[in-house]
C-alpha cells in the first residue's frame, strides 16, 4: 500500500490546543499575535506601512526594511521563545489522535513552528514505534540537528554521533519569498516531502490556509502532487473549518473529479474514522465496494486507555504482518462477508 501525506497547517494546532496549552497559552494565531506577546516594545518607535495585525504582513514589511533589522532580530527571539515554550496538556490531543492514525510509511509534514507535533510523537511511541516520519518544513523549536552529522531528533536530544546536544533548527520566518534550499535540514524535509508525496495514495491537507505568504510552498506541492489525470485513483481529504464551497475552491488544482472527502474536525475524516488503516479502507471501499465501518475508529474525549483499546487489534495486526505486506483491513462491515 502507497503512503498516507499530512500538510498541516497552523489551524492544526489550533484544534490540539483550542483553549490553550498545558499552561493556558494560546497557539499560534498570528492575528493579534503582536499585542499578545507585547511586541509593541520591539516596534516603538518604527512607523509601519501596513495596517494590518497579521504577523506575516508586519514582519514581511520590518525585513524589507534595512532600519529595522534590530526589530527583526529581536522578533525572531521573541518568536522563538514563545513557541518554544508551548507544552501539550496531559490528556490526549489531536495532535496523539493524529501521530497514532498513520504508520511508518506515511509522514506528517508541517508548516507550524510549535513543538507540540513532536511531543505528541514523543508520548505516541509508548503505544508502538510503528509511527509516521514527521517533516518540518519552517523548522521547528522542537527539532535540533547536527549539521556536521545532519542527525536530526527532537530538541532534547545528543547527536548520536558526536553526542553534542542538537542545536537549534532555524525557523523559516514569513517572507514572500522564502529560500527553501538555504538551511540544510528544511531542505531535506523539503526533498522528503516532495518524494513522498509523490508515492502517495492519500493526501491530507488539515488547517492550511495557505497564506499569501506560502505561494512558492503551494507551488512545490503541486509540482509533488503532479497531474490530475495522473491522479485519478488518488483521494484528497480537507480538514478546515471553512465551508466546502471554498474549500474546493482553494485546492481544486489537486483534487480529481469527486475524489475527496471535507470534513470539519479531524474525527470526521479519514485518519479519524479509520486510525492507521485509512489507504487501506479508502482502496477497498472505492475499487472493491467493500462497506467502511466508521464506528471503530477515534472519538472526542477519549482517555489514553480508550485509545489503548481500539487499537489493540490493529496494533496486533501489525506485528504478525511480515515486513512490505499489506494489513489486514479492520474498518468494514463483517456481516456483508456472511
Ligand atoms: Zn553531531
Amino acid at each position: 500500500m502507497r503512503a498516507h501525506t499530512v500538510i498541516l497547517g497552523a489551524g492544526a494546532t489550533v484544534a490540539t490546543v483550542p483553549n490553550g496549552d498545558k499552561n493556558g497559552n494560546k497557539s499560534s494565531v498570528m492575528n493579534g499575535l503582536i499585542k499578545k506577546l507585547h511586541l509593541d516594545d520591539i516596534l516603538h518607535g518604527i512607523s509601519l506601512k501596513t495596517n494590518s495585525d497579521n504577523l506575516e504582513d508586519i514582519y514581511s514589511e520590518l525585513h524589507s526594511r534595512s532600519d529595522c533589522q534590530e526589530a527583526v532580530a529581536q522578533l525572531e527571539q521573541v518568536l522563538y521563545d514563545y513557541f518554544a515554550a508551548l507544552e501539550l496538556p496531559e490528556y490526549p490531543t489531536i495532535y496523539d489522535y493524529l501521530v497514532l492514525s498513520l504508520t511508518d510509511k506515511d509522514a506528517i509534514a508541517t508548516f507550524n513552528w510549535d513543538p507540540l507535533l513532536l511531543q505528541a510523537y514523543v508520548r505516541c511511541h509508548k503505544f508502538t514505534d510503528n509511527l509516521p516520519h514527521i517533516l518540518c518544513l519552517h523548522g521547528n523549536v522542537g527539532v535540533g540537528y547536527c549539521a556536521e552529522h545532519r542527525e536530526f531528533g527532537t530538541i532534547d536530544a545528543i547527536c548520536p554521533i558526536c553526542r553534542k546536544p542538537l542545536p537549534p533548527t532555524k525557523l523559516l520566518y514569513p517572507v514572500n519569498h522564502k529560500n527553501y534550499t538555504s538551511d540544510e535540514y528544511i531542505k531535506g524535509c523539503w526533498d522528503a516531502t516532495e518524494f513522498i508525496i509523490e508515492n502517495s495514495y492519500m493526501l491530507t491537507i488539515f488547517g492550511y490556509s495557505a497564506p499569501s505568504s506560502d505561494i512558492e510552498a503551494v507551488k512545490l506541492l503541486k509540482k509533488a502532487w503532479g497531474d490530475l489525470d495522473k491522479r485519478q485513483l488518488e483521494e484528497v481529504s480537507i480538514i478546515d473549518i471553512i465551508s466546502e464551497d471554498e474549500v474546493l475552491k482553494k485546492w481544486e488544482q489537486f483534487i480529481y473529479s469527486h475524489h475527496y472527502r471535507h470534513s470539519n474536525d479531524f474525527f470526521h475524516s479519514y485518519l479519524g474514522m479509520f486510525p492507521r488503516r485509512s489507504c487501506e479502507t479508502v482502496f477497498a471501499t472505492v475499487q472493491l465496494n467493500v462497506t467502511p465501518d466508521s464506528s471503530k475508529g477515534f472519538q472526542k474525549d477519549m482517555t489514553w486507555d480508550d485509545i489503548s483499546g481500539i487499537l489493540s487489534k490493529v496494533l496486533h495486526d501489525e506485528s504478525q504482518t511480515p515486513k512490505g505486506k499489506n494489513y489486514p483491513l479492520h474498518y468494514y462491515v463483517k456481516e456483508q462477508f456472511s
